[in-house]
C-alpha cells in the first residue's frame, strides 16, 4: 500500500467520511457541484472543459472494511464529430461505485476476497486517509467510460466529401460526376499554372532588378 501526498480536504473532490462514522449500515447522501478538473474526458476527442460544472450525487455507505461510495456525475461534454469535425456538445451522465477501505481493515478485507485475486486487488484498492477519500481517479475513469470514443454530431452523419471536404449533412445533394473530377483536376492544374505565372510575374519585378543592381556594383 503506497499512499500519495496527503489528501487536502480543501480539494473539492476530496470527501470527508467523519460525519458518516464507522458504524456499518450508516448512510449519507452528498450532493455537490464541482469544477471539472483538467483533462477530464477522452483526450483530444471529447471531454468536460476544465472548470465547467460537474454535478455529483454521492451516496456514502459505511461497510465493515470501509466506505462504499456510489454516485452519478452529470456534466456537459464538448468535442468534435469524428466524421465531419463540427463541434458538438453532449450531456454526460456517468455512474460509479467504489469501495474505499480503512487502512487498518486490510486483514478483514482479505478474508472475504478470493485468495487468487489478492495481488490484483491490492493494487487496485483505494484507501481512506484520515477518513478522507479522493474521488478524482474514480470519477475520471467513470467519465472516460461514459463518453463515446468516436463521437458523432448525429448518428447518420455522412461526414465530409472526400473530394472537396464539404460537409455533406449541410448539402445532401452534393456529388461530383466522374467528368467533374477530371475537370476539377484540370481546373486545379490550370489554377496552379495561373498562380505560378502570377508568382513569376510578381517575382520578376524585384528579382532581376536586384540582380542587375548587384551586377552594377
Ligand atoms: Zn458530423
Ligand atoms: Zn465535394
Amino acid at each position: 500500500m503506497t499512499l500519495n501526498a496527503r489528501l487536502d480536504h480543501r480539494n473539492p473532490l476530496v470527501f470527508d467520511t467523519h460525519e458518516l462514522g464507522r458504524r456499518p449500515g450508516a448512510l449519507q447522501r452528498l450532493p455537490r457541484t464541482v469544477d471539472a478538473p483538467k483533462d477530464f474526458g477522452v483526450k483530444g476527442v471529447i471531454g468536460v472543459p476544465e472548470g465547467a460544472p460537474v454535478e455529483l450525487e454521492l451516496r456514502l455507505e459505511s461497510v465493515m472494511e470501509g466506505v462504499l461510495v456510489t454516485g452519478t456525475a452529470r456534466a456537459k461534454a464538448e468535442g468534435e464529430c469524428v466524421r465531419c469535425l463540427e463541434p458538438l456538445e453532449q450531456q454526460l451522465e456517468a455512474d460509479f461505485q467504489e469501495l474505499f477501505s480503512y487502512p487498518d481493515a486490510d486483514d478483514r478485507g482479505r478474508v472475504t476476497a478470493e485468495p487468487g485475486d489478492d495481488a490484483e486487488d491490492d493494487e487496485d484498492r483505494l484507501f481512506l486517509e484520515d477518513g478522507l477519500f479522493d474521488l478524482e481517479p474514480v470519477l475520471r475513469d467513470a467519465v472516460v467510460l461514459a463518453l463515446p470514443m468516436q463521437p458523432v454530431c448525429q448518428e447518420d452523419c455522412p461526414g465530409l466529401c472526400s473530394q472537396c471536404g464539404a460537409r455533406l449533412a449541410d448539402d445532401p445533394d452534393h456529388h461530383h460526376d466522374a467528368v467533374d473530377i477530371r475537370w476539377a483536376a484540370l481546373q486545379g492544374l490550370a489554377d496552379t499554372m495561373k498562380d505560378g505565372e502570377k508568382d513569376e510575374m510578381s517575382g520578376d519585378g524585384p528579382g532581376p532588378a536586384n540582380a542587375a543592381e548587384k551586377q552594377e556594383k
